[in-house]
């Protein structure tokens, strides 16, 4: 097993801190007892419950009574979705975009499916939302607006707020995946516009399978998950009580090192961005260079797969990540990457770094090290570089 690889894949997950297995282990063990049990022994458990609450709530300044906790971002994305649609019957429209996770993009395709419509705005070049765009969708039978606060795959940044009021001036409810922005981006609910905000433990250094879904006091709210009156009968369910404890110490300490940890990370994350700018050519940043998290880097090598360079980092013990997934035998781009109207030439050569407060500079350094070799060699094997016409003209054939 692969134990000591330089890891920079952590928009994909992250490394649980040693601080929160410390945490969660007695819940493991000694405190097993059930959180709404009347005895003393399952009290205790309970009380753990609601500080692990506060401490998330504290994080997000909202108050404990809106932190509802769930199996992680997907539920939070798929309760939020559906709530909003059950709590206004009436009303039978989305706003999402073309760059959303998965977990709202299959929600919202499958309601489509069920005769509601949906609005999928588009990104610049730079991954950026045409705010005009967005207010042309606005309808008074807009149920919800379901933007995500941060991109995954290029790390770009929504004006989520200025979102947040035109959303509110036709009534709908204002839902966000904050799953990226969590811990990178201070949040402050109690001077937002944001009405649903849904948050991931495996993405902040706790483990996978826990997350949290805020609702603003005064919002309707209908359970995805029905069963017994846990969680004030907003979520169903013994609660993941380990994975709770391990969210709240999680959140304590995002809230703890956010400035010092994301000004390391941008300057860490800068620095590999720009020296290999300056020592491999023909390569770009993808998205906006400023309004981005200050962990990710998204990166397009032209003339080449992407996949070919993870494979090479791989050898080196580098874990990076591309945007394609393999589907049905064919490396399909990026959703995301599509959506910014990337050209061939980069779109498949693609890859993400995404740094987190683990990072050291010694890693940074042998990524830079190892780098411009990668790409030369590949480079070198690259059809493109024998016959260019001949695969530009495969590729657009492949895009059609
Ligand atoms: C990881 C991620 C999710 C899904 O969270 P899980 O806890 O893995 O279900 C949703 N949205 C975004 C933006 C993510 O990065």
């Amino acid at each position: 097993m692969l134990k000591n690889c330089i890891y920079l894949d952590s928009n994909a997950t992250t490394k649980v801190d040693p601080e929160v297995v410390e945490a969660m282990l007695p819940y493991l063990t000694d405190y097993y007892g059930n959180p709404s049990s009347m005895h003393t022994f399952g009290g205790q458990v309970g009380k753990a419950v609601k500080q692990a609450r506060e401490k998330v709530a504290a994080l997000l300044e909202s108050e404990e009574s809106e932190i509802i906790f769930t199996s992680g971002g997907t539920e939070g994305d798929n309760a939020a979705i559906r709530s909003a649609l059950l709590a206004q019957p009436n009303k039978r429209h989305i706003v999402t975009t073309q760059v959303e996770h998965p977990a709202v993009l299959s929600v919202c395709k499958q309601l489509e499916s069920q005769g509601y419509s949906v609005t999928y705005l588009s990104v610049n070049r730079q991954g950026q939302l045409d705010l005009d765009e967005l207010e042309a969708s606005l309808t008074g039978n807009t149920a919800l607006v379901t933007i995500m606060y941060a991109n995954n795959e290029t790390g770009v940044v929504f004006p989520i707020e200025q979102i947040g009021l035109r959303s509110k001036e036709c009534g709908a409810l204002f839902h966000v995946d904050a799953v990226q922005a969590v811990g990178k981006i201070p949040l402050n609910m109690k001077t937002s516009t944001i009405d649903m905000l849904t948050l991931s433990g495996h993405k902040i250094h706790a483990p996978k399978g826990i997350g949290a879904l805020y609702l603003r006091r005064g919002v309707r709210f209908r359970p995805l998950i029905l069963g017994g009156s846990q969680q004030r009968g907003r979520r169903g369910g013994t609660e993941n009580v380990s994975g709770i404890i391990a969210l709240g110490k999680a959140a304590e300490l995002e809230r703890l090192h956010i400035q010092e940890a994301t000004a390391r990370e941008k300057q860490l994350r800068d620095r590999l961005e720009q020296t290999l700018m300056a020592t491999i050519p023909e390569c770009e940043i993808n998205g906006h260079p400023t309004q981005r998290l200050p962990n990710t880097a998204n990166i397009g090598f032209k003339y080449i797969e992407g996949e070919a360079i993870l494979l090479s980092l791989n050898q080196h013990g580098i874990c990076a990540s591309s945007g394609s997934a393999c589907t049905s035998g064919s490396l399909e781009p990026s959703h995301v990457l599509r959506s910014m109207g990337l050209p061939y030439t980069i779109l498949h050569g693609s890859i993400r770094f995404s740094l987190s407060r683990f990072t050291t500079e010694a890693e940074i350094d042998r990524v830079l090290e190892v780098m411009p070799g990668i790409v030369e060699r590949l480079r070198a094997l690259s059809p493109f570089k024998n016959d260019q016409a001949g695969w530009l003209q495969q590729q657009a054939l492949a895009h059609r």
